[in-house]
């Protein structure tokens, strides 16, 4: 769990990389499902410039169906799922059919300024991926990439108005979350304001109970 911005993602995909668990990111599902002009791809579109929320019924079917794979039996890491109450309940009812399952709660903590800066600020290359941040990380070739010399965009959703709105729906929705999983003592919060390698190691490290 975080706010957006917070780097979830970033320390999902480095902990896949070294666990073995399957990063599965609902955002990234639900973008490529848009890009593909699938069915939920034409549904979720416009919700997703907004900046608004999928409706809960459309992500448990999608969770559930996702979780369901076989290349989910050794566990995974969801990024962006829960991010409401109702799906943090519909996450429990469907993780009753995998009583085996062992659940730990991260939450990345970053200040609401620091994200709509991280957020509004964030700027990548569509020809190489590589990602900038006009704040914290500009391009040393101003709106080219240094890389590959492309012409660097915004994600549509990280327009500042869209970020005013998805922090907003963080505030109202998701955080009341962190209560949740805290009563349920599964909740490990760390600071998400340091280095990606030093928050990345306090996880890892909090994973394996060192
Ligand atoms: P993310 O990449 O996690 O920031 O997600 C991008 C967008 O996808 C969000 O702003 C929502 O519109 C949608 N989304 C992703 N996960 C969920 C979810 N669990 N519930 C509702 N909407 C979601």
């Amino acid at each position: 769990m975080g706010g957006p911005g917070s780097g979830k993602g970033t320390q999902a995909k480095l902990l896949a990389e070294a666990t073995g668990l399957l990063h599965i990111s609902t955002g990234d599902m639900l973008r490529a499902s848009v890009a593909a002009q699938t069915e939920l791809g034409q549904q979720v579109q416009k919700i997703l410039e907004s900046g608004g929320l999928v409706s809960d019924d459309v992500m448990r079917a999608v969770v559930e169906q996702r979780l369901c794979r076989p290349d989910c039996r050794s566990g995974v890491l969801l990024d962006g799922f829960p991010r409401t109450l109702r799906q943090a309940e519909d996450l429990d009812s469907i993780l009753k059919h995998h009583p085996q399952s062992r659940v730990v709660v991260l939450n990345i903590d970053v200040a609401p300024e620091t994200l709509q800066k991280r957020l509004s600020g964030r700027r990548s290359c569509p020809q190489c991926g590589r990602i900038y941040n006009i704040y914290f990380q500009p391009s040393k070739t101003g709106e080219q990439c240094e890389a590959c010399g492309g012409t660097t965009v915004q994600r549509k959703d990280d327009e500042e108005g869209v970020v005013r709105q998805r922090l907003e729906v963080y505030n109202q929705l998701t955080e009341p979350l962190i209560a949740y999983y805290r009563r349920n003592e599964l909740l490990h919060t760390v600071n998400g304001e340091r280095e990606i390698q030093e928050i990345y190691y306090e996880i890892h490290g909090m994973l394996h109970g060192d």
